[in-house]
């Protein structure tokens, strides 16, 4: 990945725990390491295929001007989800905020926090097996494309599949979702519980009937297994229903613990196909976003 750096820029704000801080201001620094692709912009020496760190410095000079936080903590979130909101072009910043003149009363340079925040890549696994499936499953991209801490990369079909852990009921429309994401796993997690619910989703019988069910697949190679949230999700591999409609978007995507491709794990469930039925394994509305 290409970088775009920026370095001490001077910015006279209003940062701080104590009011004083609020009140009189004090000069903070700011530097920001852009990742981006800047190999168009340099071949065809065309500013418009890159990101104008001009136009960076003076949208960060005025957010860190216009708001106000206790913490540089809170200054260096705020301001790298800005920048990535703003400028598409960046995948990636890592931003560090400096206060040189901070209320310390003992002889030193600097302090200063530094992050690193980017667009992370993930797939989710959408089902549904009650009222207006296809609605169901369509609502969720809208609502994941209506915020823009997320990005709807590519889009499996919807497919019919027979229900999977032995409760007697109703066809499933399942599919396959690719984003880029703003969001950690655990806080895509709670995007993913909301919109479940905005579908009236109830949590009665474990792999029973739902409006709607969302799972986080993969989330870029992180592995994770919390209470509440296991990445890569933990049954995934053995899932005919999850496989077959995520092949179609991201067969050469590597499973983080095993190292199989999608294609190699949908090749070993894919014989369960046979018992779906022909007649509806395909919504057939491939949509791309
Ligand atoms: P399964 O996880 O076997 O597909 P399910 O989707 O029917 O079952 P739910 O009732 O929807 O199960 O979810 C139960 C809990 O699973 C969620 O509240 C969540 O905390 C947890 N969970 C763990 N890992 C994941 C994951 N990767 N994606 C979504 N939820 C997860
Ligand atoms: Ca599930
Ligand atoms: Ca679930």
């Amino acid at each position: 990945m290409d970088r775009i750096i920026i370095e001490n820029l001077k910015v006279f704000a209003h940062h701080g725990v104590y009011q004083e801080e609020n009140e009189k201001g004090q000069n903070f620094y700011l530097s920001a390491t852009l990742e981006t692709n800047t190999r168009n912009a340099g071949t065809l020496d065309d500013l418009d295929l890159s990101t104008n760190y001009g136009e960076v410095c003076t949208f960060l000079h005025r957010y860190v001007t216009e708001h106000t936080y206790k913490l540089i903590e809170t200054v260096a979130e705020k301001t790298a989800e800005a920048v990535l909101l703003r400028f598409p072009l960046i995948r990636q910043i890592t931003l560090e905020v400096r206060k040189p003149e901070a209320p310390i009363a003992l002889p030193f340079e600097s302090v200063s926090v530094q992050i690193t925040r980017g667009w992370r890549r993930a797939y989710l696994s959408c089902g549904s097996n009650m009222g207006d499936k296809k609605a169901h499953l369509d609502g969720a991209v809208e609502a994941l494309r209506a915020d823009e801490r997320c990005r709807v990369l590519e889009i499996s079909d919807w497919i019919v599949t027979k229900p999977y852990g032995g409760v007697e009921q109703d066809d499933f429309l399942n599919g396959a979702i690719m984003l880029e994401t703003l969001y950690t796993p655990k806080m895509l997690l709670e995007k993913l519980h909301e919109i479940e619910q905005s579908h009236g989703r109830e949590r009665k019988v474990h792999w029973g009937p739902r409006t709607l069910d969302l799972d986080i697949l993969l989330y870029e190679d992180c592995i994770m297994s919390t209470e509440e949230l296991t990445i890569p999700h933990v049954d995934m591999h053995n899932r005919w229903f999850v496989l077959k409609p995520l092949v179609q978007i991201a067969p050469y995507e590597r499973h983080p613990l095993s190292g199989r491709t999608i294609a190699q794990m949908y090749e070993t469930v894919a014989g369960e196909e046979e018992e779906y039925p022909a007649s509806g394994q395909d919504e057939g509305h491939r949509m791309r976003g």
